[in-house]
């Protein structure tokens, strides 16, 4: 999670200035539309490209055959350098995009060319200014042949949450499980367009916390009667909702939300443990970092066609043992990350933190150290401290294992 007030008094001072220069500009001419960011996101389940510009775009799709291409007109939009690049961008084993080109297909209309490897469904919404970023153009490719059975309930569950029908009762996808393993669930936080929160030496929380996820994968594979799935292996965005979702479907006995800290005062460090609290936030630290941490989804850029299925009429359905035993988690894990580094706080905090919202999956949700306190932020770089980290989950695990109440 990320401290946000700087950003948000600084997004404020800007808007002051932009809001200066926009009554100028009214008065002599038509605000200039101008790209300022062009991003390409592949992933194993859908890839992303955004388009960064200073006002929203307005924009057509269609697509052409022969060969399969998907065509953007964008009004109002000269090309320049920043958009010409996206040409560059693309990755020679992106599953979907073959290549793709810009153009001034008319003096005012800029034209996106995406010639596509397979069939796909798009998904093209537009996000509100949040946080760093300007207005969004999000154009997320989907395949259009189903995922067998078998495989990664993920796409599934974000096509259904595309369409709004993400329900509380998703069907059991749950591979056959003979030997009554202990399932397991590794969230690690953010990925894709969510950085999360940044450290003084632009280490991105969502690049750390996914090698410390899949450390502690590593080292639950090696163990008898546990399985062990992520929630996202790769660099790909994920709504909060679906992150709750897969881990649901998998009939997770445990998930586990692997984050690093932020705070605005560097000397802020130390590891803590939240879980879900129905009540409110046990401090007001806690309150704020669940408010940054839930807006994960309009920074990540989730289109809000999705169901918000996890509402409040759900949260009241959370059942007392699946709250006491996301406690009996917190406190397990929080006992074994002591030994590895100072806590935050020697208690575990409660919040009311989305991805905790599973109403049946013990859930706890895993700060492994401050990323803005430059010292940790280092040590969170290191093999040495990421193994220690995975270990200590793992340990926690276990002895949260022998005590729940089942
Ligand atoms: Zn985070």
């Amino acid at each position: 999670m990320s401290d946000s007030y700087d950003v948000t008094r600084r997004f404020i001072l800007k808007g002051i200035m932009a809001a200066c220069l926009l009554s100028v500009s009214r008065v002599g001419f038509a605000a200039l539309t101008q790209m300022v960011a062009v991003r390409v996101w592949p992933s194993s389940t859908y890839t992303r490209i955004t388009l960064e510009s200073n006002i929203p775009l307005t924009y057509h799709q269609f697509f052409l055959t022969s060969p399969a291409r998907l065509v953007i007109d964008i009004d109002n939009l000269e090309v320049n350098s920043t958009l010409r690049n996206i040409t560059t961008l693309v990755q020679k084993n992106d599953p979907y995009i073959k290549e793709l080109r810009v153009g001034q297909y008319k003096k005012d209309v800029a034209r996106l060319v995406i010639e596509l490897k397979q069939g796909i469904n798009p998904n093209i919404f537009k996000l509100k200014p949040i946080s760093e970023f300007k207005h969004r153009l999000v154009i997320d490719l989907y395949p259009q042949k189903k995922a067998k059975v078998d495989e990664d309930p993920l796409l599934g569950l974000l096509e259904n949450f595309n369409k709004g029908k993400l329900t509380n009762t998703e069907n059991d996808t749950r591979p056959t499980n003979k030997n009554n393993a202990v399932v397991i669930v590794i969230d690690p936080g953010h990925g894709g367009e969510d950085p999360g929160a940044i450290g003084y030496n632009k280490t991105k929380e969502k690049d750390v916390v996914l090698q410390i996820a899949r450390r502690l994968r590593n080292l639950i594979k090696k163990e008898a009667n546990m399985n062990v799935y992520m929630t996202r292996d790769e660099d790909v965005f994920l709504p909060l909702n679906v992150r709750v979702a897969k881990a649901r479907s998998l009939h997770a006995d445990l998930f586990i939300s692997i984050h690093a800290d932020a705070f605005k005062r560097r000397e802020a460090k130390g590891s803590s443990v939240f879980v879900l609290s129905t009540r409110g936030a046990s401090s007001s630290a806690a309150s704020y970092l669940a408010q940054t941490q839930n807006e994960a989804d309009e920074i990540g850029g989730v289109s809000r066609s999705g169901d918000h299925y996890l509402d409040h009429t759900i949260l009241d359905l959370v059942q007392k043992t699946t709250i006491s035993n996301s406690v009996l988690l917190g406190e397990s894990i929080l006992n074994q990350i002591k030994h590895v580094n100072p806590l935050h706080k020697k208690n575990i905090e409660h919040a009311a933190f989305s991805v905790l919202k599973a109403p049946d999956v013990p859930s706890v949700l895993v700060e492994t150290a401050f990323i803005s306190n430059p010292e940790e932020e280092k040590r969170l770089r290191t093999s040495h401290f990421q193994n220690q980290l995975a270990t200590a989950m793992l340990k926690g695990i276990k002895n949260y294992i022998h005590r729940r109440k089942v």
